[in-house]
């Protein structure tokens, strides 16, 4: 007799066949081809056939840009975000970031070695919220700046903030782009190297405010960068955009970034300007 239906096949995880292909394979979304996991991993998550960047973790960027993976000493780690309009469904929507994360917002920030270089990292998070910039966010940041101004060393940030200023925050989140700016100001004035890493989206209020004003910016290749989304400046201006408009590669050829780098050049690059700017020592630029 033939059944109506075949039976699951069940691995002896009890995850079914499914199941386990998502957890071994992954599929690029730019070229199609599949890869194991480990073997993307090892690529620093850049697709081998077409150099696609997948979006990772602020964890993961720390583990490839810093020395040994980690940081000596983490800044605002015990900060965590209030909900100053009663936004509906903020605070839920925080806890469950908080658990599932483990992340108190959407930057994490430290002292590392790059390459033996002592710098001040600040790095954000797609998954949190959209790596939106929030009170906690801007105020990791200025916290991260003065850091490297007493400690006179250079200044990393590292953006995914797609979602630009936190909504869910107002007025409050709007502030944080004067708040970080004060931070690059002081770290000028201090005579500190700032760079500025964009990867893939930085967007809205970010891009408008620290993430622009770096000594050096670089951006990982494919990035979407700018304030607004090209949609709803079409939308705006009624014109048709440039082919590959607000992209990494479009802002290099406009002047806007000075080098367009893939991952896997990220830490090598870093290590190339920061001994440029001055290495150890800070900053070594006369103004
Ligand atoms: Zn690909």
């Amino acid at each position: 007799m033939i059944p109506f239906f075949k039976k699951k096949k069940q691995f002896p995880s009890g995850k079914d066949k499914k199941e386990v292909k998502e957890e071994l394979f992954v599929k690029c979304e730019k070229c199609g081809a599949l890869y194991y996991k480990k073997q993307l991993e090892q690529e620093l998550w850049v697709c081998p056939e077409c150099g696609y960047h997948f979006r990772i973790t602020a964890k993961k960027y720390v583990e490839y840009i810093l020395d040994d993976g980690k940081f000596e000493e983490r800044i605002g780690e015990n900060l965590y975000a209030n909900d100053p309009l009663n936004f509906p469904g903020y605070a839920k929507k925080l806890e469950g970031y908080y658990n599932k994360l483990k992340l108190n917002d959407a930057a994490l920030c430290g002292t590392g070695y790059i390459n033996g270089i002592k710098v001040v990292l600040f790095v954000t998070d797609f998954k949190f919220l959209g790596g939106s910039m929030g009170s906690v966010y801007g105020e990791i940041f200025l916290r991260g700046t003065r850091k490297a101004i007493s400690e006179k060393i250079p200044f990393i940030s590292l953006t995914t903030s797609g979602g630009g200023a936190r909504m869910h925050e107002g007025i409050f989140s709007l502030m944080q782009m004067a708040k970080t700016t004060v931070g690059v100001v002081e770290l000028n004035e201090a005579n500190i190297p700032y760079i500025s890493v964009v990867a893939h989206p930085t967007m809205g209020g970010v891009m408008a405010s620290f993430a622009s004003l770096g000594d050096i910016i670089l951006a990982e290749k494919g990035a979407l960068l700018g304030f607004a989304g090209p949609r709803v400046i079409e939308q705006t201006i009624r014109q048709k955009l440039p082919e590959g408009f607000q992209t990494a590669e479009f802002l290099l050829e406009k002047g806007f970034i000075d080098e367009v780098i893939s991952r896997k050049q990220l830490k090598d690059r870093l290590t190339f300007y920061l001994k440029h700017l001055g290495g150890q020592n800070g900053r070594s630029k006369t103004n």
